[in-house]
């Protein structure tokens, strides 16, 4: 049984007594081999890719400390390979001979004096390592890299081992509080043991049992190596959800032998990087695969840790009160709010920033080899740049718009020591955000909304809602920041005051309701977003349910994968809908990498029909007559939906430059791209720090 520390001393924060009612699992102590932790949070390991930019130490430290202040029980260092041919990319880091142990000395000492441990990953990327000469079981190449991995001889597989075992010793030399082998997400260790990618016939083929040995004997070498008071966990693959991947029933044997060979804690990955079931973006449910780690929890004797879709403390309690865990990782999670934990122990878990699970500003950006931040938090992984300071002096600041960059602007501004008043036109604050959160699986947005009113509550902002201030009252301001947003941009196109044409906004927000065939003008992310939301026939929060048969996912035991490949399910549409584009590029291309290929494949399930190079000539009774290639065309539709863009809210902007006084544009009022709430927060955080 895994071992629970005296459950005293830990919590003497205020409002601890009622947190700990409210979240008595989850801030119970736990022992992980000898490591203490405080509590069952962990953050679990995120490719940053710090090392590439400047000030690495600095930058790192300020990032790994921020969330060890934060409460987080538990930290795990981004992946460092055991040797040159497992990095990642060619800048990553590998835990060799070449390390500088001087850096990674005084980045242990730091993060370990900031209040947690802090365990360092060995990844071996293997068939993933996106340069040529990469290496794998096999020369099998993933569908998601170029690059054909060279196999590595039996020889080669032995020496991999034992740099395995080199880079335990030396990460325990640097002060790291102990090890996270990583065998699952589809790297190396995950190659070797799934028939997918392993077709050897050596010792480290062949028969599962085999295909286990290559992890085995690297806890077996790293035990050797490091003795057995070093904390070692492994990652292990709960779930693969590929093809040809392992069954659940050798998921829980490998589990079985490696306790055996001395594991003290397993962590848990869901599904291969080159899976085609959404693991971690907003159409998952949260805690959609906690029962995967249950499964191995109940199969070993030491803690388990769950992990993907946790990003709410009420969710992380019940997975540890249902016993489907001993412990939560939260990775993007620690991005969005590094004070998670403490927030929690303290009584203020309305205050968590949630991470929306959106992938744009993390996973999106690692994908093209950028350095990953957050969208609700632009401060994630770039601390140094934005101090906690208070302004010299505390000015008067009128801030005009109540969407995402106003809200934001406001608190930020506020938190500078100033004095601001937010005004909005509508009767509600929020904006755009509020549209965004009744897109099919994007209800998360309401959580951002939740945390940037709760902020502006705290701050003391004065709120005038139904208020739109004249350049009079503006002058009075020391400060203007103008957030008045966008408006959607009318094409011209002959009927276009029909009453069949609405604008996605009134369809967003329920004031029209679409007919049963629709034709949709723009085929950008909101066309996109505004088709699901007519297919769906409203708004929608992802069901586990519909969610496992929509792509697949089985508790089946013997299959390989725990997926079924060919699964057609899609919920019955509830209207018709064309989706038409001036363009000749294909649907959604300036869509997120992670998610598009999720969006694409439920419009063609639902019978979408997407058009290219369409003139749109105009509207009527009978619908919508184009133009494709020279050829006349009618879309039959009750509704068109115009989705064209948006132009940016100038009119207050006008008249302050006829009166002559000086205002800052922030969000949509300076730029009036798609619904980019990143850019919003982003500039306006940025904005608030120079006032
Ligand atoms: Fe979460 Fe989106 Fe931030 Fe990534 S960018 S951590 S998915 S909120």
């Amino acid at each position: 049984m895994c071992k629970d520390l005296d459950k005293t001393g830990s919590l003497n924060e205020p409002n601890a007594r009622s947190s700990a009612a409210a979240f008595p699992h989850l801030l119970s102590p736990i022992i992980i081999g000898d490591l203490k932790l405080k509590n069952r949070m962990v953050m679990g390991a995120m490719h940053t890719r710090l090392e590439t930019m400047d000030n690495p130490l600095d930058r790192e430290i300020a990032f790994y400390a921020a969330r060890a202040k934060g409460g987080i029980g538990l930290i795990i260092s981004g992946g460092f390979s055991p040797n040159k041919e497992g990095l990642f990319e060619k800048d990553s880091l590998a835990m060799d001979a070449e390390l500088d142990l001087g850096y990674q000395k005084s980045l242990c000492a730091a993060v370990v004096e900031a209040g947690s441990p802090f365990v360092a990953q060995l990844l071996h990327a293997g068939r993933y390592s996106r340069f040529n000469g990469c290496v794998g079981p096999s020369a099998i190449k993933s569908p998601i890299n170029p690059y054909t991995p060279r196999p590595l001889t039996t020889q080669q597989v032995w020496s991999t081992i034992d740099d395995f075992a080199r880079a335990a010793e030396l990460a325990r030399s640097c002060g790291y509080s102990g090890i996270e082998v990583m065998g699952s997400e589809g790297y190396l260790i995950n190659q070797f043991l799934a028939k997918r990618a392993n077709h050897r016939d050596d010792v480290f083929g062949g028969s599962a049992k085999k295909r286990m040995r290559f992890p085995v004997e690297i806890i077996r070498s790293i035990r050797k190596a490091v003795g057995n008071d070093f904390p070692l966990i492994f990652r292990i693959s709960a779930i693969e959800l590929v093809e040809d991947g392992m069954s659940q029933l050798e998921i829980l044997e490998l589990a079985r032998w490696l306790e055996n060979e001395g594991i003290d804690c397993f962590n848990t990955g869901i599904g291969w990087h080159e899976s085609r079931v959404p693991t971690v973006s907003s159409v998952t449910p949260r805690a959609a695969f906690s029962k995967y780690t249950a499964a191995i929890k109940k199969v070993v004797d030491v803690p388990v840790i769950a992990s993907n879709r946790i990003n709410d403390p009420q969710i992380a309690e019940q997975v540890i009160a249902n016993g489907d865990a001993d412990l939560v990782s939260m990775a993007r999670q620690m991005l969005a709010d590094p004070a998670f934990a403490n927030k929690c122990l303290e009584g203020r878990p309305e205050e968590i920033n949630t991470c929306i699970a959106c992938n744009q500003a993390c996973l999106d950006k690692v994908f093209v080899g950028e350095v990953p931040t957050c969208l609700v938090n632009p401060r994630a992984l770039r601390e140094i740049e934005f101090p906690d300071t208070t302004a010299d002096v505390s000015r008067r600041v009128a801030v005009v718009g109540g969407g995402a960059a106003g809200l934001t602007a406001a608190s930020e501004a506020s938190r500078r020591g100033h004095t601001v008043v937010l005004f909005e036109q509508k009767q509600n604050l929020g904006g755009l955000l509020n549209l965004a959160s009744q897109v099919p699986d994007k209800s998360e947005f309401q959580e951002l909304l939740r945390f940037l009113k709760n902020r502006i509550k705290r701050g003391k902002v004065e709120v005038q809602l139904n208020s739109a201030p004249d350049v009079a009252e503006l002058a009075g301001f020391d400060e203007i920041i103008i957030a008045t947003g966008v408006k959607p941009r009318v094409p011209q196109i002959e009927g276009i005051d029909h009453q069949n044409v609405a604008f996605y906004d009134d369809i967003l927000s329920g004031k029209r309701m679409a007919g049963s065939r629709v034709a949709i003008v723009g085929s950008g992310g909101v066309g996109i977003d505004v088709a699901e939301f007519i297919i769906h026939g409203g708004p929608r929060t992802p069901n586990l349910e519909e969610f496992s048969r929509e792509f697949g996912v089985t508790q089946e035991s013997c299959v390989a994968g725990g997926f079924t490949a060919d699964t057609q399910y899609c919920p019955e549409p509830k209207r018709k809908v064309t989706l038409l584009q001036r363009g000749s590029g294909k649907v959604g291309q300036n869509l997120s990498v992670t998610t598009r290929w999720i969006k694409l494949k439920r419009l063609h399930r639902a019978g979408v029909i997407s058009l290219a190079n369409v003139e749109y000539l105009a509207i009527d009774d009978e619908g919508l007559h184009v133009e494709i290639g020279s050829i006349p065309r009618l879309i039959e539709a009750d509704t068109i939906v115009i989705c064209a863009g948006q132009i940016s809210n100038t009119s207050l902007p006008n008249e302050l430059d006829a009166a002559n006084i000086s205002y800052n544009l922030v969000g949509g009022a300076k730029a009036a791209d798609e619904l980019d709430a990143m850019r919003a927060i982003d500039e306006a955080t940025r904005l608030a720090m120079k006032i």
